[in-house]
């Protein structure tokens, strides 16, 4: 779908490639950084060493690895991680175009090529999935979702892919705290095609559309049914009613530049205290669920990733919101329909 030299930008100082390649690396020998900080996630770890020592062969650069889990896209080394490195080469993530970078960052996106549409679509039309469908994608999986659509609309399908809001690099594009691209196409399909793997994307979608999200697996073939988002929903109005009538609450804010939202913090403070609640903000980088404990608070509003509240929640001593759930905790909001918590 994009190439490099195609594909947005998050910055002056920021490069995006599909994959790992001599562009790469012609790249950053142009650039000549002194210090290259290397950032993968989880499932990349190990093979960062291996990379560390070629980035360090084909750059003369110092190259030091990133040890900390990397969360998502938003979550780049902080200037405090890797203070004299000046360039930073990011592994399996899309840069997230409104959040400022501290350092020229290379990201590379580890682009899939394979999955065969035809195959794909063929699957897609024997399972009879609905007719207007909805295709998102994660980074990896983008570039299959053109020639996807046109498989699935030879099979009689009217497909559309979504823009979204400024937090997305790319049309069509999963991330796991915005999926702005799906909710602009939701009112005119009748379900949503996710084209990746694993759970987390089919469950934000779910949360984000009121829709049914099929996920298709392009490498493997396989097409998952829906997940329930009903129970979904109600797991969360359950935990909402549950906070209600908390009096003590802890907003938290994140340090990360990707993950800050401070102003909404300082408003729902504001609510808080309109409703008679106390409210304190606690500031965090890392979130353990063990830094909230033993603190004399009800109940928690997480203003970070929406995630650690919806996927996690169940780690933490006490109830966490999300800053929509919150609004419904103290009645400004309906419990239906359920809001997502869209961070922009
Ligand atoms: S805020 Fe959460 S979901 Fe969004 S990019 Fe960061 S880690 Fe991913």
């Amino acid at each position: 779908m994009s190439t490099p030299s195609a594909a947005p930008s998050a910055g002056p100082t920021s490069r995006v490639f599909p994959r790992l390649g001599p562009e790469l690396f012609d790249a950053l020998r142009h650039a000549r950084p002194r210090r290259i900080v290397l950032q993968v996630p989880a499932g990349l770890v190990p093979g960062a060493h291996d990379l560390a020592a070629r980035l360090r062969a084909e750059t003369g650069a110092r190259v030091v690895v990133a040890a900390r889990p990397c969360f998502g896209a938003c979550d780049f080394p902080s200037p405090g991680e890797a203070p004299n490195a000046d360039a930073a080469v990011v592994l399996g993530h899309a840069p997230i175009p409104n959040v400022p970078l501290p350092r020229s960052t290379y990201f590379v996106e580890m682009r899939e090529s394979g999955g065969d549409p035809g195959a794909l679509a063929a699957t897609v039309d024997r399972a009879g999935l609905p007719h207007r469908l909805g295709v998102v994608a994660s980074v990896q999986h983008l570039d299959l979702v053109s020639p996807l659509s046109e498989a699935l609309t030879r099979t009689g399908r009217l497909v559309r892919v979504g823009t979204g809001d400024r937090r997305l690099a790319y049309p069509g594009q999963a991330l796991g705290c915005n999926y702005t691209g799906a909710e602009a196409i939701a009112p005119d399909v009748d379900a949503f095609l996710f084209v990746g793997t694993g759970r987390f994307h089919p469950i934000g979608l779910a949360y984000a559309v009121d829709r049914p999200v099929w996920s298709l697996d392009p490498l493997r073939n396989v097409l998952e049914p829906p997940i329930d988002r009903a129970r979904l929903v109600a797991r969360r109005q359950l935990t909402v009613a549950q906070a209600r009538d908390a009096r003590r609450w802890g907003i938290l804010v994140s340090t990360f530049a990707g993950q800050n939202r401070t102003p909404t913090a300082l408003a729902l403070q504001e609510r808080a205290r309109a409703h008679g609640r106390e409210a304190e903000i606690l500031l965090f980088d890392r979130l353990d669920p063990h830094d909230l404990e033993g603190r004399g608070l009800d109940a928690y509003v997480n203003t970070a990733c929406p995630r650690i509240a919806l996927d996690d929640g169940e780690l933490y001593p006490r109830p966490i919101l999300t800053p929509p759930e919150f609004l419904m905790a103290l009645g400004e909001s309906p419990l239906e329909p359920y809001r997502f918590d869209t961070y922009h």
